[in-house]
């Protein structure tokens, strides 16, 4: 059991009030991580903290700052395999993710070190004679920081990378499902020797959640919010922020469709759609949830994709290497065999995998499956994938964007020129051409449209996200004035 603590101004600590959590493993419930259950007061702390090294972090030379980030990158990939430990205890994930979880998180922070230098501006051509105009791009000052259970690190990461190598200080509000994993990202920047209070780290119980969130939002000193979860708890922290005009980043649920078209290489969709439908059991908010073929060529990708699904290794992932690990909750499991359910008794067919009764849940395919069925709209979150039949890049297209979300998408076609045009019609902040849905590079603008959320994080536009443009002039020769 991992008994882990806060980082507030640079101290390790309990709640002063004394109160703690606990996260247990989704498999056999043992008492997995003990965590500090942050009161509102705590978590001002927290924030207060972060206001305090604000100036000194800030007024730091790029190179400095640089430097620290990247130590951080190495620290973090150092712990590769207490972060393997941590989630397979804490969320039940495989190895393969959770390594490529630390991979990819230390590729952030990298890039946040690279972006030091890049935080610019521009000379703008005034209409004032003399006048030199600049626009500037300056750290905001406190970010709030809110990530998710399902990819830790790299969420956790990317909560924080961008915005402290803007010059801002943070706080990372860890999610209550996975607290000792997001501990060891605090770890790692401590061990970089990040100044006292540039990183601040904070633990709640869940029924706090909403009193310390909204706490932290309305400190004035809390300039920006970026939040990765469910598009419900998105749409009450975009309220919070609302009221508070604070401006925010928001990466929530996803249902991305990946498109065959006639004249797809099917083996190259066939992977890409395992990849992208079971990679982490289909916890990923770019997973694949709804894989549109078109009808000429489904019966031979269906059988191609059950081939390889039923194939995939499933088991406890503290016992030896697994792809399909234990998911997060008995929620998924009830979530997704009443998806199932529904699904059947409305005429789609099972193709592999089917119910379960534990956290074990096996890869499953459903076929057949029309728009009268749940699965065909809702974010399964788990390893069940509903297979839709479509006639031509018409039907493709429309079923596509018959979702309310828009975060990731593919399309798999051999004319390339044709499914770009699909691409572009698809409505999602995100779209890969004979790619999967599940990809993500720290150097590129990861977001979503409509009820994914709004903002991007990643390269220019992360730095814009977390950065005031500010317009600076100096006089430079004798002024007119009208009186
Ligand atoms: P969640 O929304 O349930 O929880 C996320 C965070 O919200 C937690 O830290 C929790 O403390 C906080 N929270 C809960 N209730 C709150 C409230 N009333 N007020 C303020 N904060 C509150 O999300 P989850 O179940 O942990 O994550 C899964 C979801 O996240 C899926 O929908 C998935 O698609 C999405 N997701 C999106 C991205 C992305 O980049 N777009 C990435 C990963 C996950």
């Amino acid at each position: 059991m991992n008994e882990i603590q806060m980082l507030i101004g640079g101290e390790r600590t309990a709640s002063p009030s004394g109160k703690t959590f606990e996260r247990r493993n989704p498999l056999d419930g043992s008492v997995a991580t003990r965590a500090p259950a942050a009161t509102p007061q705590d978590a001002l702390t927290a924030v207060e903290a972060a206001q305090k090294a604000f100036p000194a972090w800030s007024a730091m030379g790029p190179g400095e700052r640089r430097a620290l980030l990247l130590k951080a990158a190495a620290a973090l990939e150092a712990r590769a395999p207490q972060f393997i430990a941590a989630m397979a205890a804490e969320t039940g994930a495989a190895a393969p993710w959770a390594g490529f979880n630390v991979h990819l998180a230390a590729g952030m922070l990298q890039e946040a070190a690279s972006i030091t230098t890049q935080v610019g501006g521009e000379v703008i051509p005034s209409d004032v004679p003399g006048s030199l105009a600049m626009g500037l791009r300056v750290p905001a000052g406190v970010v709030l920081g809110i990530a998710p259970w399902n990819a830790p690190v790299i969420l956790g990461v990317r909560a924080v990378a961008t915005p402290l190598a803007c010059g801002n200080t943070v706080v990372l509000k860890g999610s209550e499902l996975c607290p000792a994993t997001h501990g060891l990202i605090i770890e790692a920047l401590q061990e970089a020797g990040l100044p006292a209070g540039v990183v601040n780290f904070v633990t709640n119980a869940p029924a706090d959640a909403a009193a310390v969130v909204d706490a932290m939002v309305a400190h004035p000193a809390v300039r920006r919010v970026n939040f990765t979860g469910s598009t419900r708890v998105g749409k009450i922290i975009a309220a919070t922020c609302a009221k508070y005009l604070k401006p925010a980043v928001l990466e929530l649920g996803g249902k991305a469709p990946l498109l065959v078209l006639d004249d797809a290489d099917l083996d190259a969709a066939v992977n890409g759609a395992i990849f992208g439908a079971f990679a982490n059991s289909g916890q990923i908010c770019m997973s694949t949830e709804r894989i549109v073929v078109d009808a000429k060529i489904a019966d031979a990708f269906v059988a191609k994709l059950a081939a390889r699904a039923v194939g995939l290794p499933l088991g406890d992932p503290r016992k030896g290497p697994v792809v399909l690990g234990s998911v997060v909750d008995m929620g998924t499991v009830e979530r997704c065999n009443a998806l199932i359910d529904d699904a059947l008794a409305k005429g789609a067919k099972l193709v592999c995998g089917g119910k379960s009764e534990n956290t074990l849940m096996p890869a499953t395919v459903l076929d057949h499956v029309t728009r009268e069925m749940k699965i065909y709209h809702e974010e399964s979150f788990g390893p069940v994938k509903p297979v839709v039949r479509v006639n031509g890049v018409e039907e493709a297209v429309i079923c596509a964007n018959d979702n309310p979300y828009g975060l990731s998408s593919a399309v798999f076609g051999r004319d390339v020129a044709r499914a770009l045009q699909v691409a572009r019609r698809i409505e999602s902040g995100i779209c890969h051409v004979n790619g999967p849905t599940v990809h993500d590079e720290a150097q590129m603008p990861f977001g979503g449209v409509k009820d994914s959320g709004y903002g991007r994080f990643g390269g220019k536009a992360g730095i814009e996200a977390f950065t005031e443009l500010r317009w600076i002039t100096v006089q430079t020769a004798p002024r007119q004035y009208p009186f």
